[in-house]
């Protein structure tokens, strides 16, 4: 287990456009598992490489405990309706705000083996997929949200 260091909003790298990867190689396959080891240690449902400073197309989700997805070179090849709600980011811990997301989407990529993938996720796996992917771009929610704020006690 490896846990790598989670960069907070303000980082610059965050706001930088990730490249894709050339070749699925040992280090790509030892970054997806940091990458997993430190998104369960955070309590979080998705990760995108550049939060952890490495600027690579590439990011995991688990929005369902053991349902883990893994992409590398991610496309949206599929995005429609719309879907409003709250959500909330590792690089800005605290924080909640509410954004517009596609109900569902399909996605296409590699996969850890260098094998072609294609997932499709509804309501918050289509949300986890489009934030993980703006990371991708150097976007984050905070840019595209209404009214970002600590959540109250009990909310
Ligand atoms: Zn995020």
């Amino acid at each position: 287990m490896a846990l790598r260091n989670i960069l907070r909003e303000g980082d610059p790298t965050l706001a930088k456009k990730s490249r894709p990867v050339t070749e699925v190689t040992d280090r790509i396959r030892t970054i997806l598992d940091d990458m997993a080891d430190t998104m369960h240690a955070a309590s979080g449902v998705g990760l995108a490489a550049p939060q952890v400073g490495v600027l690579r197309r590439i990011f995991i989700v688990e929005v369902e405990e053991g349902k883990l997805f893994e992409l590398i070179n991610p496309e949206v090849v599929e995005a429609d309706g719309d879907q409003y709600g709250e959500e909330g980011c590792l690089s800005v811990p605290g924080y909640v705000g509410n954004v517009h997301r596609p109900e569902h989407v399909k996605i296409r990529g590699i996969d850890r083996n260098g094998k072609p993938v294609e997932y499709e996720g509804e309501g918050l796996l289509a949300r986890a997929f489009m934030h993980e992917y703006d990371h991708l771009d150097g976007i984050l929610y905070t840019a595209k949200a209404d009214n970002v704020h600590i959540p109250k006690e009990d909310e």
